[in-house]
């Protein structure tokens, strides 16, 4: 069985030594040495000034957005090829979400179609890097600038992403990361809100811990999301190892593109220019292949491989969206076409090459 994909994990020594001190100490939430240490570090790891850790990446995104204090019932552009987390951390803040469909070459937000969504009640703009693709951070940022929008990314697949050298952490407003187990860098659960600005610090923190600022004080309705020092301990492991994890990542992606980029009807993402890539995801495109995604994700379903249908569907098409103005896949073509034929291949650092090869033989063997 292959899944799509396999979580990164130091060596179980490795781990158990770092969460010795816990035993020592009792010391097992609450901002301890681990979570101090694993936020120092990726401070320094993503050279922003700002990383504040949280229990997963959805309630990072949810509080930053919060953060903003929008008026109620406030649009927000956003895309619907990504996961449902996105779209919920905007509508449970109760503000609108409002579509924007996808470019089709990276498959993040199309910058030529923001500015006619725009109304006098849009706040923000929630793009996403998507498959670790960066979105085109300086459009955006005109964008922004000339409407008075805030953005916020959702950088959930782009942890070590750089553009020009400089880290995914750095755009917009706010970026929030994902340390999910099935993420590129892991805390088993976990996320990260980022940023520059010093006065977004305060009340960030009061979002994830209760709104409390010391024995006696309460200054805000907050609510609960710390990152545990067990999370933070497997954070401290996972990122000594994680440049390698990276470089061998690459050798998975490098060997689906030598087996599967001149195949007639199978489309890859192109490497993109400027960017230092993270090797997240390997989407694949059946478009004119002799068979359909949903037939090649049978046959590789049969021999034990899971791929999965990622993102299908997209999020202004579910249930939960159905009552939106704005919902339904015709209003976003690219994104509605692409998530009918796109195919996430299985892919982790410790993938066999030979495994990749396999995973070809059986697409390839698709064609009628
Ligand atoms: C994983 C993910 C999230 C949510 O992160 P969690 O840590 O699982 O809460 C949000 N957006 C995208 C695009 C994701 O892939």
């Amino acid at each position: 069985m292959i899944l799509v994909t396999r979580s990164s994990m130091p060596e179980f020594q490795e781990y158990c030594d770092e969460i010795k001190k816990l035993w020592d100490s009792h010391w097992l939430t609450n901002m301890g040495v681990e979570h101090q240490e694993l936020q120092k570090k990726l401070e320094e790891y993503l050279n922003c000034p700002h990383v504040v850790l949280y229990t997963n990446g959805h309630l990072a995104l949810e509080n930053i957005i919060a953060a903003m204090q929008f008026p109620e019932g406030s649009e927000v552009i956003t895309t619907p090829f990504t996961f449902v987390s996105t779209t919920h951390a905007i509508s449970r803040n109760s503000l609108v979400p409002v579509f924007c469909d996808i470019n089709p070459d990276d498959y993040t937000i199309d910058v030529d179609k923001i500015e006619a969504l725009i109304t006098e009640k849009t706040v923000a703009i929630v793009p996403v890097h998507v498959y670790g693709n960066m979105c085109d951070v300086e459009r955006i940022d005109q964008i922004a600038k000339s409407h008075k929008l805030k953005v916020i990314y959702d950088a959930a697949h782009a942890f070590a992403v750089k553009y020009k050298g400089v880290s995914s952490a750095n755009f917009g407003d706010a970026s929030m990361f994902s340390f999910h187990a099935t993420k590129v860098f892991n805390t088993i659960e976990g996320g990260a809100v980022c940023f520059q600005d010093d006065r977004l610090e305060d009340t960030i923190n009061d979002m994830k811990n209760f709104g409390i600022r010391g024995q006696e004080r309460v200054v805000f309705i907050g609510g609960n999301a710390k990152m545990s020092e067990f999370q933070a301990a497997m954070g401290i492991c996972n990122l000594r190892h994680l440049n390698r994890e990276i470089g061998k990542r690459k050798c998975v992606v490098e060997r689906y593109r030598n087996n599967l980029g001149h195949v007639s009807g199978i489309k890859l993402c192109k490497p993109q220019k400027d960017v230092e890539p993270n090797y997240a995801y390997f989407p694949v495109v059946f478009d004119g292949f002799r068979a359909s995604r949903d037939k090649v994700f049978d046959a590789l379903g049969e021999q034990g491989i899971a791929a999965r249908k990622y993102f299908y569907p997209i999020t202004n098409s579910v249930e939960a969206y159905s009552e939106l103005p704005s919902a339904g896949g015709e209003k976003t073509p690219v994104a509605a076409y692409l998530a009918d034929r796109v195919l996430t291949l299985p892919l982790y650092a410790d993938l066999a090459l030979e495994d990749v090869d396999r995973i070809c033989e059986i697409i390839l063997s698709c064609r009628r």
